[in-house]
């Protein structure tokens, strides 16, 4: 039987080529996953064929072999597997599923690149990117079919003649061109092999013709190691797995050498298929640096990072690798955000993450706490994202309090605040900054939560809108409420006096200052800014440093002196006195630091008139 022939691919090809490679043109690399995910399903096939009895084993190992002859610019790409016939090839490879291909151009034809649609079923055809000239030796498994040789260079025609073939099994051998040619380096070769096929399903090796020259010269030793690993940690039962595997994978796969949090290990058969491992990874204390990596697989085979349809947006800082078989991923991303069994698989990755947490929560709090710092800006950003991620762990949030150094619940504190501050939240954004506003808290025995990274304060107003009631407020808001000591009484006409005076003194006619007798004498002043104001103005910085115009009006801020000190009280008993004007500075400037870091300007000012004070104790 003569397999000789020739003829012309089945669609229009001269289309067809062009949109391959402008389609896959940011992405060439994909052609090794798609011709070694080939091969390797070749393998599997067979292996299924053996275990039907079909087919009987063969001797040698199942395995891949990527060859590179850099002399020659060819890259082999071999297998044991089930191998074609000739007519095989011709409704394989020839006909591609090109009813697909048609539909496919059809769709794409104008659409940006898109990493998963490598998976049309024109994986094989993604060869022509890097090769000017393509063949391939095959021989199928089948009794007594004949070895066949198919070239084509990447026109709309082929030729098929008797193929050299021993063994059942496909060699595919590209003939690279001038983009090809970095592909021969061993290299770039391993890179992208690792980033594709470390996980796929039947061992690959990488060999090399100018290494395999050297080694007949010293012979045997070196047994060769695959590039792979053929049983990823994510298909092994959960409770076969120790805490060393688990680290060992993420070590490896994430090059990260700090140690995961934790993880949740995904394994899932019904009513669809996936598994997977994701790791909690140990942040910077800084939110915005958290960067995390969630890879997508299909069956062992690396399809792209961080797939925002399936893994939820919030669930990518992250790292982890998610294997969805049957995920429909030869289709565009555009029909991956409608449908419905996508959207099941990204909720259910979300309730299993959630109730990770609240497991953590509930049975070993201990733990929970301590990594507390390093998941939380992931949990509230989560909350924020997804209500039903925020329905799911909002017991399991918890605040710490700097003032007992210790975590505890929302419902817990305002349980203890409800006779002084029902539902009134007192938070610090920094407690070093605002210790004195902290420490007049615990002198009524009051308690306040510390909320002061980037991700706080969208969260604390989602929280507010979330509690109808509930208010947040900065420790340093609002303070009369409960610092007041309402014994004491303050006419208007002491409050006009001591306004006038310290308006004067400060040389600032547009000051708002009040006059209040607070509870602890020994502070003199302070300064009070609405907790609104302060939002108001938080976010009007936050514009201003994202470039979104100017800052608008300063906000408001009030210098309340305290009428229970007695500096205060000599100031306003003295106003003639030359030193006021010194003292009520400093008293401002105080009152300021205490508030917040000082303009440079101020201080200086500060710093010079402190010197001079301290020269005035000694002469
Ligand atoms: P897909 O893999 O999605 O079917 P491809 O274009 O990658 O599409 O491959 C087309 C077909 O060619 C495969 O389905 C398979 O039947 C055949 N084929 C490709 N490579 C091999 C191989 N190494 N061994 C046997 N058959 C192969
Ligand atoms: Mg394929």
């Amino acid at each position: 039987m003569a397999v000789e022939s020739k003829g012309s691919l089945s669609i229009n090809s001269e289309n067809l080529f062009p949109i391959i490679k402008k389609w896959l043109y940011s992405d060439q690399d994909i052609f090794i996953r798609e011709l070694v995910s080939n091969a390797v399903d070749a393998i599997q096939k067979f292996k299924h064929l053996v275990s039907l009895g079909e087919a009987s084993a063969p001797e040698e190992e199942y395995h891949v072999t990527v060859h590179l002859d850099p002399e020659k610019k060819t890259i082999t790409i071999s297998d044991n597997g089930i191998g074609m016939t000739a007519d095989e090839v011709k409704k394989y490879i020839n006909q591609i599923a090109f009813s697909g291909a048609a539909e496919f151009i059809e769709k794409y034809k104008d659409s940006a690149e898109d990493p998963i649609i490598g998976h049309f079923g024109l994986g094989f055809y993604s060869a022509f990117m890097v090769s000017e000239l393509v063949e391939i030796q095959t021989l199928s498994y089948q009794e007594g079919a004949e070895a066949v040789h198919w070239t084509c260079d990447g026109s709309s025609t082929y030729e098929m003649t008797a193929g050299q073939r021993l063994a059942h099994g496909t060699d595919i051998i590209l003939h690279v061109n001038a983009e090809g040619e970095k592909y021969l380096q061993e290299y770039e070769m391993r890179s992208i092999a690792n980033k594709y096929c470390s996980f796929m399903a039947v061992p690959i090796y990488l060999t090399n013709e100018e290494s395999k020259k050297e080694k007949t010269e010293d012979k045997e030793k070196e047994e060769p190691t695959p590039i792979n690993d053929t049983t990823p940690l994510w298909l092994k039962s959960p409770k076969d797995c120790t805490e060393e595997e688990y680290k060992d994978f993420y070590r490896k796969v994430f090059m990260d050498f700090k140690e995961p949090l934790f993880w949740i290990h995904l394994n899932m058969d019904y009513p669809f298929n996936l598994k997977g491992i994701l790791y909690f990874p140990k942040l910077g204390n800084e939110f915005e640096s958290a960067e995390g990596q969630v890879k997508l697989y299909c069956n062992q085979v690396f399809v792209a990072d961080n797939v925002k349809e399936i893994i939820p947006e919030f669930l990518l800082l992250l790292k982890g690798a998610i294997d969805c078989p049957d995920i429909p991923l030869n289709v565009s991303r555009s029909f991956l955000q409608n449908d419905g069994y996508v959207r099941k698989i990204s909720d259910y990755i979300t309730r299993k993450v959630a109730d990770k947490l609240c497991q953590l929560y509930t049975s070993d709090r201990e733990n929970y706490e301590k990594y507390w710092a390093d998941i939380h800006p992931f949990i509230k950003y989560g909350c924020l994202r997804n209500d039903k991620f925020y329905e799911r762990v909002k017991d399991s949030l918890i605040y710490r309090s700097p003032l007992q150094d210790r975590y505890m619940t929302l419902s817990e504190y305002l349980e203890a605040a409800k006779e002084t501050h029902e539902n009134k939240v007192f938070y610090t954004t920094d407690p070093r900054q605002q210790a004195q506003y902290l420490h007049l808290l615990q002198e009524q025995n009051l308690d306040a939560v510390e909320l002061g990274t980037a991700i706080d304060s969208p969260f604390i107003s989602f929280l507010e809108s979330k509690n109808e009631n509930l208010h947040f407020l900065r420790v340093d808001a609002d303070l009369n409420e409960i610092l007041k000591d309402e014994s004491a009484k303050t006419t208007e006409d002491d409050q006009k006096k001591a306004e006038t005076l310290f308006r004067s003194l400060l040389g600032n006619d547009k000051l708002k200052v009040r006059l209040e007798p607070l509870k602890n004498p020994d502070i003199s002043a302070m300064i009070e800014m609405t907790e609104e104001a302060r939002r108001m103005q938080d976010m009007m910085k936050m514009y201003g440093a994202m470039g979104l115009g100017s800052l608008g009006e300063q906000a408001e801020e009030t210098l309340v002196l305290n009428q229970s000190n007695s500096i205060i009280t000599y100031i306003l008993e003295h106003p003639e006195e030359e030193k006021t004007s010194a003292l009520a500075q400093q008293i401002y400037d105080l009152a300021r630091l205490s508030y917040g870091p000082l303009s440079a300007e101020a201080l200086t000012a500060f710093l010079n008139r402190s010197q001079q004070l301290m020269q005035g104790l000694i002469s």
